[in-house]
Parts: structure tokens; C-alpha cells; sequence
């Protein structure tokens, strides 16, 4: 056998390709991730790993471990820390990775480009006073969480492995460190562009517009005014987006603009979690006094993202710079119709209509007003509804949503499609189970304080189904029980 043909055990099928680094040098400081002590592979996504074209067999051991370490770089990866700034609750800041590094850009069987990124990685130049690490349990509940989003169908960073470090991290108490790896279409931020606005380079921000359009909307170089076309397109998806995260209950819990991706996907797992009872004004982020990124405050605060993106865009959009200002404002003020159309649809659909009509707004809004009088789940009493027999306690006992419900079903009865189409466009839509906040803290408990990951991958397993009812005695579908403690979540841990 001729050494070339020899079998490369460790060839794990790493293709990759890192056009981030062509960007010019202001945008990334070139580092290898800080290597860990004792790396263990304690949850690795093979099916993901599968779609990005790698080969779980050889991921799966030491090869894993080393590698989602940090200890060991594939070949033609070229790590980097990203460059990027932020306004942070409402105040800009710079910013950059203080404790995540890129690999690099995977190119897929499909021919996609994925970042594969590491998170928990060590100190970076953008670390400022952290310790560049992270702890087991947050890196777990981001696992969790991103899968569960991805699993309804909502665009989202992926999470391909956890590794243990054998480390100590000290925040409150020590506790085990670890690294995630996560997947996403770019970790390109609206904090970018803020930071390529702030060093007031003209040509490096023309330069990072023009990547951001080549990467994720290659249509739009052809236009007439690329670069308003570009804020045209991040407004639609992150409008979907925000929506979808409406029609399901789920609080990002900070949207700083360092933490909205320009391609569209859910990112940065810190606070985030899905309300039980619907009240517009929940908040579970321990830092979020105001309500800034309570769940019903979300379009908007998208939207004020996107006008701190707008402005970054300015100086490429219009060289005269009252037209600019003028173009920008009327784009990003079509973002509040653009919501509302995706939020309506999205809604419609979970009512199981498949035509509109004009009052079909105050349908959904007298629906959710009756579900916070009463304090209903917002999960189960959309899945309640398409069961065709109501349960017998709660919210579906009460005068008003008795009425509410002889209109909606009349409301049915006006649409060309049987009420059987209808309840199988439900039951695809709404979910039977979300990552409910006790099942996830149990699943962490388990993990962190047992090193028993069972519960945790049966948790994902349900997860990975959302609209199949999961088995009643198993109570995933149960949100926590009244005596539980409000939920509290932490941001950066
Ligand atoms: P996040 O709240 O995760 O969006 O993080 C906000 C900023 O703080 C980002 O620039 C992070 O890189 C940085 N950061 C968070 N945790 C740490 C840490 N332990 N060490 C260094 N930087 C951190
Ligand atoms: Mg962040």
C-alpha cells in the first residue's frame, strides 16, 4: 500500500474554507483556542455532525474531545477571534469574542458554508476582564434550547458538542468548565457593522456589507442600491424570525445588537426561555429590571436593532447624506407591517385558517386577551384547541372563551377546507412540547451535579419531535407545578 492510499484514521471530513479571514485585519484577531487539561466528550450531535459532512465514528472518541477542545486544529482551520461592538441594554459598547474562537467556515456535502465555532474557549484580545471560559450548565442549556428551536423549525445557531475541560470556572461558586461548539450560517451581528461604523473606515465597512451580501443574499448584488436592499432583507428575516419566536413563547431575554445575527438565525443562548402562562410582560433574565426583552416588547426592540443598523449603512446607501437618512427611515419604518403580516399568518395557521379575513386580527388579539385574564398556557391551550374536545378545567370552562369560541368556530366554518384539514394544519403548528423551564433545570441537574446524561438526552429525544404528543404519564407537556419558584435565568455565565 502506497502511503497515500493509506486510510487517514483521522480524516473526520473537515473541509474548510475561512473567507471571514479575508476580511480586512480590523474585523478579527488571529488565536488558537487555549488548550484544556483533561477534555472529555460528554454530548456530540451526530446527526448534525452528519449533515456538515463529518464522520461521527471518528468525532465521537478522543478525536472528538480533542478537537471540540480546542487541543487539536483540523487542517485548514485558521482560528480567529471576531471583532464586533454593541448596544448593550440600550448603550453602546465595544465588544468582540472574549471567550468564543472560529475554527473556521465547514463547506457541506450541500455546499453550504457553516461557522464552526467554539465557545468557552479561553481568553481572546476582546476579553476585557472575563476569564474566557464557560461553565457546564449554560453551555448544556444553550445545547438544549437551540436544538429545540431548530426542531420547530425556527432558524437558529446549531450545537454539534459539549466537552468537559477539567477545569474549575469560578463565578459564585467553581464549578466544572466547558466548551460548546456551535454551528451557525455566520456570526455576523448587527455589532459588527456598529463596529465597523465606529472606526469610521468607509472602505472596511463597504468591504464587510459586501461580504455579508455575497454570503447570505448573492441576489441583491445586482441591485440598484445594494446596500438598501440589504437592510430591505435583514428586516424581513429578522421580522420572521421575531415572529416565529412570538408563535411559539419564546423570551431571547437580551437582545443586545451584538446578539442578532444578520443572517437571520436565533443567537446567544444566555436568558432565553418560553413563557408558561401568556403575559406579554413576562421577563425571566435577572438583569432585565425594565422589561427591556420581556416577550411582548420583542418587534420592537428588533426593530431598534435594525435602526442601529440602518445607521451603520448610511454612509454606502446614499452619498448625500439627508437622502441617506431619509431612505433608511422609510425602510426600517415598514418593519412594524412586516411583523405584523408574518405574526398574523403565523397565527392564522395556529388557529388552523387557511383564508383571511378582515377581522381575523381581533380574532387572535380577543384570544390572547381571555388567555392572560385567565393566566392559560400559552403552549397547551393552542394544542388544546385543535383536540376537538376541550378539557374539562381552566381557561375553557370560562363565559369568554366560550363566546370566543362559537366565533372562532364559525370563523372555521367560513374557509373552503374541512375542519379535519384544519386540525392537522394545528397540530402541525403548534407545538405538543417545549422545553419546559423545570424539565431543562432537571436535565441539568442530572448532568452537571450526577454526570448522568440520560435525562438530559431523553429531554432532547422529545424535543427533537415537538408536534408529536409525547406519552401523557411522562408530564413534558405539564408546565412547572404552581409551587415552583418564579423561574430566574442568567446572562454570560
Ligand atoms: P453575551 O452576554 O454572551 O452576549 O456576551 C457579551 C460579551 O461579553 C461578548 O463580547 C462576550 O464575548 C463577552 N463575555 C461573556 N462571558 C465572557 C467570559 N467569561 N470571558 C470573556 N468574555 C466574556
Ligand atoms: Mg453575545
Amino acid at each position: 500500500m502506497t502511503p497515500s492510499s493509506k486510510p487517514n484514521h483521522v480524516d473526520a471530513g473537515w473541509r474548510f474554507d475561512n473567507s471571514y479571514g479575508r476580511l480586512p485585519a480590523a474585523f478579527y484577531a488571529r488565536l488558537n483556542p487555549v488548550p484544556v487539561r483533561t477534555p472529555k466528550l460528554v454530548v456530540f450531535n451526530a446527526a448534525l455532525a452528519h449533515a456538515l459532512g463529518l464522520d461521527p465514528d471518528v468525532l465521537k472518541g478522543d478525536e472528538g474531545a480533542a478537537v471540540f477542545a480546542g487541543n487539536r486544529i483540523p487542517g485548514g482551520a485558521e482560528p480567529l477571534a471576531q471583532a464586533y461592538a454593541g448596544h448593550q441594554f440600550g448603550f453602546f459598547t465595544m465588544l468582540g469574542d472574549g471567550r468564543a474562537i472560529l475554527l473556521g467556515e465547514q463547506v457541506t456535502p450541500r455546499g453550504e458554508r457553516v461557522d464552526i465555532q467554539f465557545k468557552g474557549s479561553g481568553r481572546t484580545p476582546f476579553s476585557r476582564q472575563g476569564d474566557g471560559r464557560a461553565a457546564l450548565g449554560p453551555m448544556l442549556r444553550e445545547y438544549i434550547i437551540s436544538e429545540a428551536l431548530h426542531a420547530l423549525g425556527i432558524p437558529t445557531t446549531r450545537s454539534l458538542a459539549v466537552v468537559t475541560t477539567g477545569e474549575q470556572v469560578f463565578r459564585e461558586t467553581a464549578l466544572a468548565g466547558a466548551i460548546l461548539t456551535r454551528t451557525a450560517a455566520s456570526h455576523i451581528r448587527v455589532g459588527t457593522f456598529e463596529y465597523a461604523a465606529a472606526r469610521g473606515n468607509t472602505d472596511e465597512l463597504r468591504a464587510l456589507a459586501d461580504y455579508t451580501i455575497q454570503r447570505h443574499f448573492p441576489d441583491l448584488s445586482a441591485d440598484d442600491n445594494p446596500y438598501l436592499a440589504l437592510l430591505e432583507a435583514v428586516m424581513a428575516r429578522q421580522a420572521s424570525l421575531v415572529a416565529q419566536w412570538m408563535l411559539v413563547g419564546f423570551i431571547h431575554g437580551v437582545m443586545n445588537t451584538d446578539n442578532m445575527a444578520l443572517g437571520g438565525e436565533t443567537i446567544d443562548y444566555g436568558p432565553c426561555a418560553f413563557m408558561d402562562a401568556y403575559d406579554p410582560n413576562t421577563v425571566f433574565s435577572s438583569i432585565d429590571h425594565n422589561g427591556r426583552y420581556a416577550y411582548g416588547r420583542q418587534p420592537q426592540i428588533a426593530q431598534w436593532n435594525l435602526a442601529r443598523f440602518a445607521e451603520t449603512l448610511l454612509p454606502l446607501i446614499h452619498e448625500d447624506s439627508q437622502e441617506a437618512i431619509s431612505m433608511a427611515t422609510t425602510a426600517v419604518s415598514g418593519f412594524a407591517d412586516t411583523f405584523r403580516q408574518d405574526w398574523l399568518s403565523g397565527m392564522r395557521t395556529k388557529l388552523g385558517l387557511q383564508n383571511q379575513e378582515a377581522d381575523d386580527h381581533a380574532l387572535v388579539q380577543d384570544l390572547l386577551a381571555c388567555m392572560q385574564r385567565h393566566g392559560a398556557d400559552f403552549t397547551n391551550t393552542f394544542r388544546d384547541l385543535a383536540s376537538g374536545s376541550l378539557p374539562e378545567a381552566s381557561i375553557f370552562q370560562t363565559q369568554d372563551f366560550k363566546q370566543w369560541f362559537e366565533r372562532w368556530q364559525a370563523r372555521l366554518k367560513r374557509q373552503p377546507d374541512s375542519l379535519e384539514v384544519s386540525c392537522r394544519l394545528m397540530n402541525t403548528h403548534n407545538p405538543a412540547i417545549i422545553p419546559r423551564n423545570h424539565r431543562v433545570e432537571e436535565a441539568l441537574a442530572a448532568a452537571v451535579e450526577r454526570a448522568d446524561y440520560a435525562v438530559m438526552q431523553n429531554l432532547l429525544d422529545y424535543l427533537g419531535t415537538p408536534f408529536q404528543d409525547p406519552p401523557e404519564e411522562a408530564g413534558y407537556h405539564l408546565p412547572a407545578p404552581p409551587s415552583a419558584q418564579p423561574y430566574r435565568t442568567f446572562c454570560g455565565t
